[in-house]
């Protein structure tokens, strides 16, 4: 009997350097593409906002649509479904003798329990489930150390990994296999999802749609056309423009491009123009990706509790007026209204921006850190489960930060890093 794999995509929606769709097209004589919209990511948060809102949710729908395009363009096509993994996998499954399920492996509560139950629903019929790690640039099994006794500390995990860092090869996109015919479901709207438009906004800095054609094109126009890695560890801090830093974030988040992509393209320009501060800055910044992965999979549900991965009681407030006086930009501070406002408006805010806001709402306001987490999620293009919850808790002061009590300065920073209100202008003035 012919061999049948079902690949289940999530956050790997690409098909360059993506181990799940490369060994299902080695091993199956057939392989069914499949991508699932769970109703339960559109559900409102207990605070009233979508878990993920327009901005996020737009930049998937065009990341699914661009997967389909492609698959397409090589002879084959992407089944959408909308509903439960668990039910629907199963259906598919049972009704098209597939052997085999391939996905890429979780890492946190929620993912790991849905994809427990799609297993266990698989086994009862016999149905093999098998998860590769594709998310990040070091794979698990080349860390020098077990992840349960994983340093708490990123700069002693760096050093660690960097004495003997290996990355492997990202895998080649693999000869395509036939598909059997199933009926697919159209691609929701985001008013299908209950979600109103996505207005664009011409201050937006994320210039590029959602998809890995898109995003390698970005990846040529950052590092080869522009030549802006050079000068990344400079720029990096920036507030306005497509330019100051990569913006290889959302994609990254859904794995529309791979870590391991951006690592030997940067090797490759450090041979060809400039090996710097600046390139090795980027790969630095790949590996806290990484670090705050593996610190999920080291605390597992911890990571979402009030007192964070160092069990540090704080007093948090839930005060719903002060909150919602940070989410929607008008808390009577100009820099943080201004990030607020573009991260309202756009979906997007800067690294600087995100750490000031952060540091605002958890030191300044002394609000649940968890509630500006929870807002991230809904409302950020890029968001990642790791990279979102740990650096709020990390920034809160309940996380990996080695350092007591940081503190941002709102004045000292807006002195630094925008000194003549452009930025804050450009946000309070124009909207
Ligand atoms: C409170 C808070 C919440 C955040 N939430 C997210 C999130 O949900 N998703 C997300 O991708 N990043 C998050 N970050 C990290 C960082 O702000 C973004 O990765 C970065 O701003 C994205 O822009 P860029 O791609 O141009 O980054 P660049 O400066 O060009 O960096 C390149 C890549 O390195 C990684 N990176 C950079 N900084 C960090 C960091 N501090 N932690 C983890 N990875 C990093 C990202 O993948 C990024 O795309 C958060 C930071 C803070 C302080």
């Amino acid at each position: 009997m012919p061999r049948t794999i079902l690949v289940w995509f999530k956050n790997d929606l690409r098909l360059r350097d993506n181990e799940t769709w490369y060994r299902a097209c080695q091993h199956g004589d057939r392989v069914i593409p499949l991508y699932v919209f769970d109703p339960r990511h559109f559900v409102p948060h207990k605070l009233g906002f979508p878990r993920s809102g327009s901005f996020r949710t737009q930049f998937l729908i065009e990341s699914v649509i661009a997967l389909r395009e492609k698959l397409r363009t090589i002879g084959t096509d992407l089944i959408v479904k909308i509903g439960l993994p668990e039910f629907v996998i199963t259906e598919i499954c049972t009704e098209n003798q597939v052997s085999d399920v391939f996905t890429a492996s979780e890492l946190t509560d929620e993912e790991i329990r849905i994809s427990s139950v799609v297993a266990h629903s698989l086994a009862l019929k016999n149905i093999t489930f098998t998860t590769f790690e594709t998310t990040t640039l070091l794979h698990p099994a080349n860390l020098p150390f077990e992840i349960a006794v994983l340093p708490d500390q990123f700069t002693t995990f760096r050093k660690a990994v960097e004495r003997n860092l290996i990355v492997q090869l990202p895998y080649e996109e693999p000869e395509v296999k036939p598909l059997p015919s199933i009926d697919s479901d159209k691609i929701p709207t985001l008013q299908d999802l209950g979600l109103p438009k996505a207005e664009p906004d011409t201050r937006s800095v994320i210039t590029y749609a959602g998809g890995e054609a898109a995003a390698l094109r970005r990846m040529q126009e950052y590092l080869w056309d522009k030549d802006l890695l050079k000068t990344y560890k400079e720029t990096r801090n920036g507030l306005i423009g497509a330019d100051y830093s990569s913006k290889f974030s959302p994609a990254l988040s859904l794995g529309c491009l791979s870590a391991r992509t951006i690592y030997y393209e940067v090797k490759k320009y450090e041979q060809a123009r400039v090996a710097n501060d600046s390139t090795y800055w980027l790969i630095f910044e790949l590996l806290w990706r990484d670090y705050f992965r593996f610190v999920a999979a080291k605390y597992g549900n911890k990571i979402f509790h009030a007192q964070g991965i160092r069990k540090k009681e704080t007093r948090w407030q839930h005060d719903i007026k002060k909150f919602e006086a940070w989410r929607t930009g008008n808390t009577g501070v100009a820099f943080i209204d201004a990030n607020m406002k573009e991260l309202l408006l756009t979906g997007f805010m800067s690294n600087r921006g995100r750490q000031n806001v952060a540091s605002f709402l958890t030191k300044d306001l002394s609000i649940d850190w968890r509630w500006g987490a929870a807002w991230f999620e809904s409302q950020l293009m890029d968001y990642d489960v790791c990279s979102n919850w740990l650096n709020w808790a990390y920034v809160a002061g309940v996380g990996n930060d080695p350092r007591e009590a940081r503190y941002f300065n709102i004045e000292s920073q807006v002195r630094k890093y925008d000194p003549k209100n452009r930025y804050s202008n450009l946000w309070l003035s124009g909207s």
